[in-house]
C-alpha cells in the first residue's frame, strides 16, 4: 500500500501550497530540500495561466527553492500545444497576459486585436489582470460565432499575499455564461498536466504524490491520475468533498509525517 515511506516522487502545486503571492509558505523550502537530499524526485505542477515554467522556475529559485524549467509543469505551457492539436495553428483571441499571447504566437497561432474577433477560430482565456467588458464582449461573441473555446484552468481564485484575486476560472465562466458554451480546460484537474508531471518524476503514478490546496484541481485530478493525494488544508472548516489519501494543515505537518514514516531524526537540532 502506498504511504509516505513508499513514495518516490512528489509533485507540488505552487499557488497556495508552495507560495502565496511573493512569499514562500512556511516549511516549503525545508521540505523540498529534505526530499531532494533523500534522493526523491520533486516537480512543481501549477495551474498557472499568467506565466510559464521558465518564469516560475526563476521565481522559485529567487525565493530559495532552486529549480529549472524542466522541474516545473504549468498549464500555461501546455495550452498552446492543446490548441494546436485540436484546431491547428489559427488566428485567435488571447485573453490573458502578454506572456500568454507570446507563447501562443511562438507555436504558430496568430493573436488578433479585439476588434477582429470575427476572424478568431479560437479563444484562449488565462488569468488577465486587464480583463474588462470589451474583452468579455469580444471573447463571448467569437465563441458564440463558433470559435473553439479554451480555458487554461477553471480555478475560481488566485491566491495572493493579502487574500485572493479572481482566478482564470472566474473570467472563463463569464465568457462561458455570455457565449452559452463550456470551455475545453487545459489545466488541473484534467489529465495532461498530471501525466506530464508523473513522467518528469520518472516513477509509476502509484509511487507519486500530488500535494495541493485545491480539492477540485489537485485532489480530484491527482486521484484520477492514480497518484497518492495530499491535501494541504490550513482551514479546518473547509469540508473535504473528495477524500484525499492524507490531509495536513500545512507543509511543516507533512514534513513531520514524512520524517516519522522514514525513521529520520525529528529536527537537525536534536543531534547537535
Ligand atoms: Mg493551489
Amino acid at each position: 500500500m502506498t504511504s509516505l515511506r513508499t513514495i518516490r516522487g512528489y509533485a507540488f502545486d505552487l499557488d497556495g501550497t508552495i507560495w502565496a503571492g511573493p512569499h514562500l509558505l512556511p516549511g516549503a523550502a525545508e521540505l523540498v530540500e529534505d526530499l531532494r537530499r533523500a534522493g526523491l524526485a520533486v516537480v512543481f505542477a501549477s495551474n498557472s495561466s499568467r506565466h510559464g515554467s521558465e518564469r516560475l522556475a526563476r521565481e522559485l529559485t529567487r525565493l530559495g527553492i532552486a529549480a529549472g524549467p524542466r522541474e516545473v509543469v504549468a498549464a500555461f505551457d501546455l495550452t498552446a500545444a492543446e490548441v494546436l492539436e485540436r484546431v491547428g495553428p489559427v488566428p485567435l483571441l488571447a485573453i490573458g497576459t502578454d506572456e500568454l499571447a507570446g507563447s501562443l504566437a511562438f507555436v504558430g497561432h496568430e493573436p488578433l486585436p479585439l476588434d477582429r474577433w470575427g476572424e478568431a477560430r479560437a479563444v484562449v482565456v488565462g488569468n488577465d489582470p486587464m480583463f474588462d467588458f470589451d474583452r468579455l464582449r469580444a471573447a463571448s461573441r467569437a465563441v458564440a460565432a463558433g470559435a473553439a473555446f479554451f480555458a487554461v484552468n477553471l480555478d475560481a481564485r488566485y491566491p495572493v499575499a493579502d487574500g485572493f484575486d479572481p482566478g482564470c476560472g472566474a473570467l472563463a465562466e463569464a465568457v462561458a455564461t455570455a457565449s452559452r458554451t463550456r470551455p475545453i480546460v487545459v489545466g488541473k484537474p484534467h489529465p495532461r498536466l498530471f501525466e506530464t508531471a508523473v513522467s518528469r518524476l520518472g516513477c509509476p503514478p502509484a509511487q507519486a504524490a500530488m500535494i495541493g490546496d485545491s480539492q477540485a484541481s489537485d485532489i480530484v485530478g491527482g486521484k484520477a491520475a492514480g497518484m497518492f493525494t495530499i491535501w494541504v488544508a490550513p482551514h479546518a472548516d473547509v469540508p473535504a468533498v473528495v477524500e484525499p489519501d492524507l490531509a495536513v494543515a500545512g507543509l511543516p505537518e507533512l514534513h513531520d509525517l514524512w520524517r516519522d514514516a522514514n525513521g529520520r531524526a525529528g529536527s537537525a537540532g536534536l543531534s547537535a
